[in-house]
C-alpha cells in the first residue's frame, strides 16, 4: 500500500468514514430488521412521473439544453418555481437568491468553504447532522454549543472562540424535525438563535432537508422567514436556507438548493464554477417538471405514509421499551431518539443487536462534535413498514432489557 501520509494536507486527517456508512454495508442480510439508514422508502419514488419528464425532455427540442453546459446559478425555470415556492413560506425572493446545488450536502461544503477559516468556530446543535460535521470539517473549525446553551452568554461564546484563534463564523441547524432527535426548534428559540447571529455577527445556516414532512402540528416559518419579516428583505438578512428534493421527489438525482441574500449567491455561484460547473442540467429539468406536476400531492402521499410509520414505531416503543428508556416524539421527519440509562452504549448494544436479535439502528454517539452521548439511538421509521417496525422494536427492547439486566 503506498504511503500517502507526508503529502496529504493536514484536513485529510479530519475526514474518516462515516460511522453509518460503514454500518449499512453490514445490513444486506435479509432478515435484519434495520432502523438505521435514515433513507426514504423508494416506493413512494414518483418513478412514473420522472418516466414521463424525462421522455419529454429528450422528445422535444429540450434535448439539446438537458445535453449540454449550462449556467452555475442552476435551470432558472426550476429557480423560478423555487422562488415562488419560498415566497409562499414568507421568503419572499426572485431567481437571484437561488442557487441549485447538487443536494443540499453540497450547499453545506459550499458554506464551510465560504465561511471557515482553520480555527473559527462553528456553532452547532449538540447532537447534530453527522453529514454536516463531515462537510465542515474538511475546513478545520473548532465546534461549540448553539443548543442546548445552558447560561452561556454570547459574549462567552465569543471570548471561547477568540481563545481557540479564529472567530464565531456561523450557527448551524435543522429547525424541523432534526436528524438525528427529530425535534422542532419552536417560534421562540427560533428568534432567540437569529438574535444571537445579530449580536455576534454570524451567518445561520438553516438547514431544511425535511421541512416539508410535517405529520401533525401547525408549521412554524422557517428562520429565514422569520428573519425577513424583522428586516424587511432577504437582502438584509443573514440567514441561508438549504433546501433539497431528496426526502420529498429523489435523493439520486441529487437537486437541492440555496436561497439567501444575493451577493451571498453570487459568491457561491463562484464556488460552484470552480468545484463542478453546474448540477446536472437533466436532472434540474426533471425535477422542475415533476415539481410543477404535482408536488403538493406527492409531498401529501410521502407525508401519509411516513405519518403512519412514525405512529406505530411509537405506539410500538410505549410497549416493548423498559423502564428508564425515553424517547422523542417528532411531529414530522423520519427520526426518533432514544436516550437509555447510564452506562450503557449505543455501539455495544449496536453489535449485540446485529448479531443477536438482527435488529439495527445508529449509535448516538457519532452525531456529536465531542464524541459524548454514548447512551442514545438514532431510529429511523422511514423505511420499514408494517409488522416489521413492530417486530424490530420489540426487538430493539428485547437488547436493552438483557443489557439492563443486572
Ligand atoms: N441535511 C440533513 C439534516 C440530512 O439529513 C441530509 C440527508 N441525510 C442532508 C442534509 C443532505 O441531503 P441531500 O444532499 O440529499 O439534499
Amino acid at each position: 500500500m503506498m504511503d500517502w501520509q507526508d503529502i496529504l494536507a493536514r484536513r485529510a486527517g479530519r475526514m474518516k468514514a462515516s460511522e453509518i456508512r460503514e454500518l449499512l454495508k453490514l445490513l444486506d442480510q435479509p432478515d435484519i430488521i434495520s432502523f438505521a439508514g435514515g433513507i426514504p422508502d423508494p416506493a413512494l419514488f414518483p418513478a412514473a412521473d420522472f418516466k414521463t419528464a424525462f421522455h419529454d425532455i429528450f422528445s422535444g427540442a429540450e434535448a439539446a439544453t438537458a445535453l449540454q453546459y449550462s449556467v452555475s446559478e442552476g435551470y432558472l425555470p426550476l429557480r423560478r418555481w423555487l422562488a415562488a415556492r419560498m415566497a409562499a413560506l414568507g421568503v419572499p425572493c426572485g431567481p437571484e437568491n437561488i442557487l441549485i446545488s447538487s443536494g443540499s450536502q453540497q450547499a453545506l461544503d459550499y458554506l464551510g468553504k465560504i465561511f471557515l477559516t482553520p480555527a473559527d468556530t462553528a456553532l452547532v446543535t449538540w447532537p447534530t447532522y453527522l453529514g454536516a460535521l463531515g462537510a465542515f470539517n474538511a475546513y478545520e473549525p473548532r465546534y461549540d454549543r448553539l443548543l442546548p446553551r445552558g447560561n452561556r452568554t454570547a459574549e462567552d461564546i465569543a471570548a471561547a472562540a477568540r481563545e481557540a484563534g479564529g472567530r464565531a463564523k456561523f450557527a448551524y441547524l435543522s429547525p424541523d424535525f432534526a436528524n438525528p432527535t427529530g425535534e422542532t426548534l419552536d417560534r421562540a428559540g427560533r428568534e432567540a438563535v437569529l438574535e444571537l447571529a445579530d449580536t455576534l455577527d454570524l451567518a445561520v445556516i438553516e438547514d431544511a432537508a425535511y421541512q416539508d414532512l410535517r405529520y401533525d402540528g401547525e408549521a412554524i416559518p422557517p428562520m429565514l422567514a422569520l428573519e425577513i419579516a424583522r428586516k424587511g428583505s432577504i437582502e438584509a438578512c443573514r440567514t441561508v436556507y438549504c433546501g433539497s428534493f431528496s426526502k420529498t421527489l429523489s435523493p439520486g438525482l441529487r437537486v437541492g438548493w440555496v436561497c439567501a441574500e444575493s451577493s451571498l449567491i453570487s459568491r457561491l455561484v463562484l464556488l460552484k464554477q470552480a468545484a463542478d460547473l453546474h448540477s446536472a442540467t437533466l436532472n434540474q429539468m426533471a425535477v422542475h417538471r415533476v415539481a410543477e406536476a404535482g408536488f403538493d400531492a406527492q409531498v401529501a402521499r410521502a407525508r401519509a405514509a411516513y405519518r403512519a410509520r412514525r405512529d406505530r414505531m411509537l405506539a410500538a416503543l410505549e410497549r416493548h421499551m423498559p423502564a428508564g428508556v425515553s424517547w422523542t416524539e417528532p411531529e414530522g421527519g423520519m427520526f426518533v431518539w432514544v436516550t437509555v440509562p447510564e452506562p450503557l452504549d449505543g455501539a455495544a448494544l449496536l453489535a449485540r443487536a446485529v448479531s443477536h436479535h438482527k435488529v439495527a439502528f445508529v449509535p448516538g454517539r457519532a452525531f456529536f462534535p465531542d464524541a459524548t452521548g454514548g447512551n442514545t439511538l438514532r431510529l429511523s421509521f422511514s423505511a420499514t413498514d408494517g409488522e416489521a417496525i413492530e417486530e424490530g422494536i420489540r426487538r430493539v427492547g428485547a437488547v436493552l432489557q438483557e443489557a439492563l439486566q443486572p
